[in-house]
């Protein structure tokens, strides 16, 4: 090992700023018009054509933000066929939110998007709408295997607290003191009140982001590799179903001491931690990278975005992945993990005419 390394982290050397916000700022409109087409096609001067298929170096219209393709005449836009196809914005503020979004390490609200770079907060929501449908159509499907970390945490759905604190209600106190002077046993619980049955309706809302991280086999520190699901709940069917389908066989899974996961050491090796008593076992049996992941994403539920639902849920448990995934890459790779995804896409179908009213109808699939 090289007596110098892991002095510094990662994110603290000046490599992973490779393209900053800073470096949008200084493109003109022209220059990042050439950025997009170097970042869809590679290179300025492979570009293919979506009409004829023709590889070569189109003619530039860049004032118009157009291709014109030398074989067929066809003009295109570098987000053909892309989520941002109709896109209206200029290519730099597209650029700008851009390097925002990814360099954010807890997601960017909408409306702070907004306050910073000039737009209308529905603009801003659907475009950073659009970049999660794309790291949710796009996402890495490839089965985990090696060593995987499963955990559920549970989001939406949190109940309220009343106006009083119910143990501290002076009649409450005063019953319970005068219960207890006659010697009879505790009185039965209270009827629930308004509060309390809004709270049951909130209830139902509650859903559990399920996580399934890799440990990176090169370094053996660290996930390299994230899947999420939503459930119900942390149960043994939706466990054994996730895993199943996601985790290769014979690999080493370790969870905490949840029982849903007991049933797991029939087609791997589990491993569990009790967290009631340590957060590792000697044997250096953790699941801290699923915690990690629950870390992030419930630092962004309660500092960035103030709450989740549960219709869209799954696109924020989708962006903490990706977030958690490219966590040590540089700006520039992040930018074009991202656009990778966004390029391959097609056009929007959740997002497109949002604000004509074209909602996306459901929830994403619920495990039971
Ligand atoms: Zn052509």
């Amino acid at each position: 090992m090289d007596k110098n390394e892991g002095k510094q982290h990662i994110l603290l050397s000046a490599k992973v700023r490779d393209f900053t916000l800073w470096d949008a700022a200084n493109l003109t409109e022209e220059e990042a018009f050439w950025k997009f087409v170097e970042l869809r096609w590679g290179s300025e001067d492979q570009v293919t054509c979506p009409s004829c298929g023709a590889i070569a170096k189109p003619y530039a219209r860049a004032n118009r933000g157009q291709l014109r393709c030398r074989h067929c005449d066809h003009h295109f836009s570098p987000f053909v066929a892309s989520p941002f196809a109709d896109r209206k914005m200029d290519f730099k503020k597209l650029l700008m939110a851009i390097c925002l979004y990814t360099a954010s390490a807890k997601g960017v609200p909408a409306l702070f998007m907004c306050r910073l770079l000039d737009m209308q907060d529905k603009t801003a929501t659907v475009l950073t709408g659009k970049l999660r449908e794309s790291l949710i159509q796009e996402m890495d499907t490839e089965i985990l295997s090696g060593v995987v970390e499963i955990d559920g945490g549970y989001f939406c759905g949190k109940p309220r607290k009343g106006r009083l604190r119910l143990k501290t209600r002076p009649e409450d106190v005063a019953a319970a003191l005068e219960a207890k002077l006659k010697g009879e046993p505790r009185a039965k619980r209270k009827p629930r009140s308004k509060a309390e049955a809004r709270n049951w309706a909130r209830r139902s809302l509650r859903r559990v982001v399920m996580v399934l991280r890799q440990v990176d086999p090169q370094t053996g520190k660290g996930a390299n590799r994230t899947r999420v699901a939503i459930a119900y709940s942390e149960n043994e069917r939706v466990a054994t179903r996730l895993a199943r389908i996601l985790v290769e066989p014979g690999s080493t899974i370790m969870t905490d001491e949840n029982a849903a996961y007991n049933v797991l050491s029939s087609w791997y090796d589990h491993h569990c931690v009790e967290h009631s008593v340590e957060f590792s076992t000697v044997d250096g049996v953790n699941e801290n990278q699923a915690e990690s992941y629950f870390s992030r994403l419930r630092r962004a539920e309660y500092g960035t975005y103030h709450g989740f639902r549960p219709k869209y849920l799954m696109d924020y448990a989708q962006e903490f992945a990706w977030r958690e995934d490219v966590r040590k890459k540089t700006e520039k790779e992040k930018i074009q993990d991202l656009m990778a995804r966004v390029f391959s896409t097609g056009h929007s179908h959740w997002w497109r005419g949002y604000w004509q009213g074209h909602h996306r109808e459901d929830e994403f699939p619920v495990q039971r």
